[in-house]
This record gives structure tokens, C-alpha cells and sequence, in this order.
């Protein structure tokens, strides 16, 4: 449908496009409904890789025992999502295409290297997910493609999420942040530049023994945040190296 009848919007939980809509912003008017699509829903694994359909939702997210054990990053950051309705119907894939710089799975995405299984009549890619954002709001997908699923290797080390709203529910990520400390350390950050990024710098002086203090300052130079209506660059460049220094004084 997506190649011989499109353009045409696909709807996954649907929370992000209702908005757009009520928006008046959305100027799509033809709809392709994917939440009857079973085969793009659940978590399992695939080889050493776990994978997650796009159709799954952070309550399932939440409640799969291999998320828990394997990504409790992932687990963390779905009860952070909106409240228990969104929870209820907003779906990791939604997040992901609907690429907002605050979507706050996409710091985990990032900080365990997953892969993106976009499909279409043509077949299916594998797109890795530090290349799928092509700027803001603008990703690599085709308009004929749709993501099924999201694949991620073994993450080894210590997993840690944290995420900074005006308060504990239905608050969008001022800043958002997801890491991993173990044999190698990655951090990704969200809201704070035009989309979600790896901290490579920061991780590299981390990794190499360079004290908190001094990632703090790098990782401060690193992000590009601005000055919005949720906050303002300064507070945000602040708070993401606070954030940094709780997690990894944590780690232990
Ligand atoms: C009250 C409220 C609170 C919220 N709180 C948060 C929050 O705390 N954190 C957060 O990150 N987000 C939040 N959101 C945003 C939203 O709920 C999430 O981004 C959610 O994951 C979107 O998923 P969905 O299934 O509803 O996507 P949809 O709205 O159905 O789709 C979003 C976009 O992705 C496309 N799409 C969806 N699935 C696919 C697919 N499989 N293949 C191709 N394209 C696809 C759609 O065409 C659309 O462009 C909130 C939204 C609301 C209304």
C-alpha cells in the first residue's frame, strides 16, 4: 500500500500524530493503520541480539522479563514516558520515526548501538541507529518504508538512565540522558542538540581516566542545546553535566 497507494501516513499508538493533527500541523489527510500488524509487536531474541518490534509499547517495553534483564535502561526509560494512557499505546517505533530530539528512548537507542530493520516491498535494510537522523526532525527512511524493528547486541557494563522534565510525569526531557560503563563507556544525551547524540568525547576522556571534573567540562562544550519555552540553553548545558556526574558517581 505504501508504494502503489501512498503518500500515506502510517499510524502506529497514534499519540504523536493526534497532537499533530490537533495542531492543525499535520497537512496528511491519508492514514495507513499498523496497530492490527501483530507481527511488528513483542520483544525476543534474535541470535545473541534482542529484538523489539516497532508496534511494542512501554507498557510492554516495561513488563518483558528479556528488556529487564538484558536493557533495564530501556525498562527505565518507558516508566518515564508520559502517563500509564501513553504508556499504554505509545510505541518504541513511534518514538523513534517520529524523531524528536526529546524522544526519550532514543538516548538508550544510542547508547546501545541498535540497529533499525526498516522494511519495504523492495525488501528490508538494516540502518544503524547513529545514522538513521539526517537533522532535525529528518531521518533516512523512505516514504515507502515502514520500521518493523529494533535489533541490539549484548550491552555489557553497568546501564543508567535519567531523565529531567518540569516534574515526574507527563513532562517532556529537558534533558535526557542514557549510559553505560563497562568495558567501554557510552554516553548519549538527549534535548540538547538538534538530535539525540553520542557523547564521544566525553566517553573517550572517561574511558581514559580523566576525572569527572573534566568530562563535565567537555561534555558542557560537546552539546548544542538552546534556548526553548521548556528551558534554556545554559540551564540545560548545566544540568546535563550534573546528571553525568550523578551517574557515574553511581556506577560503583
Ligand atoms: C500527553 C503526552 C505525553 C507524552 N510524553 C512523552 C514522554 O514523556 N516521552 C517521549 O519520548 N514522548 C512522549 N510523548 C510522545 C509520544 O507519546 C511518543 O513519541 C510515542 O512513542 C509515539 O508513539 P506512537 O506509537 O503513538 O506514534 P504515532 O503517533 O502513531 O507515530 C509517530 C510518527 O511515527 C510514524 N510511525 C510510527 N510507527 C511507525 C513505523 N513502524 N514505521 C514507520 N513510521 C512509523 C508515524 O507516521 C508518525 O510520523 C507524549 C505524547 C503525549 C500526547
Amino acid at each position: 500500500m505504501l508504494r502503489d497507494d501512498g503518500p500515506l501516513t502510517p499510524l502506529a499508538g497514534c499519540t504523536d500524530v493526534y497532537v499533530t493533527l490537533n495542531f492543525g500541523t499535520l497537512k496528511a489527510r491519508r492514514f495507513l493503520n499498523l496497530w492490527p500488524l501483530d507481527a511488528l509487536r513483542g520483544v525476543r531474541l534474535r541470535g545473541k541480539a534482542l529484538s523489539i518490534g516497532a508496534l511494542t509499547t512501554y507498557t510492554e517495553l516495561q513488563r518483558s522479563p528479556l528488556v529487564r534483564r538484558r536493557l533495564p535502561m530501556l525498562a527505565a526509560a518507558a516508566r518515564e514516558v508520559g502517563g500509564v494512557q501513553i504508556q499504554n499505546r505509545g510505541t518504541i517505533g513511534g518514538n523513534v520515526v517520529n524523531a524528536s530530539p526529546a524522544g526519550d528512548t532514543l538516548p538508550v537507542l544510542a547508547a546501545a548501538e541498535a540497529t533499525l530493520v526498516l522494511g519495504s516491498a523492495a525488501g528490508k535494510r538494516r540502518v544503524p541507529f547513529d545514522s538513521f537522523y539526517a537533522g532535525y526532525r529528518t531521518t533516512v527512511m523512505r516514504k515507502d518504508e515502514l520500521l518493523l524493528s529494533i535489533e541490539i547486541p549484548p550491552v555489557e557494563g553497568l546501564q543508567r538512565f535519567r531523565k529531567v522534565g518540569t516534574r515526574a510525569a507527563q513532562a517532556i526531557s529537558k534533558v535526557v540522558m542514557a549510559a553505560v560503563f563497562g568495558p567501554s563507556v557510552r554516553i548519549a544525551v538527549g534535548s540538547v542538540a538538534p538530535t539525540v547524540i553520542r557523547a564521544r568525547k566525553t566517553e573517550r576522556l572517561l574511558a581514559s581516566g580523566g576525572s569527572i571534573g573534566e568530562a563535565r567540562r567537555v561534555l558542557m562544550e560537546e552539546i548544542a542545546p538552546i534556548d526553548d519555552l521548556r528551558s534554556t540553553a545554559a540551564y540545560r548545558r548545566r544540568v546535563t553535566a550534573n546528571v553525568l556526574e550523578r551517574l557515574w558517581r553511581r556506577k560503583g
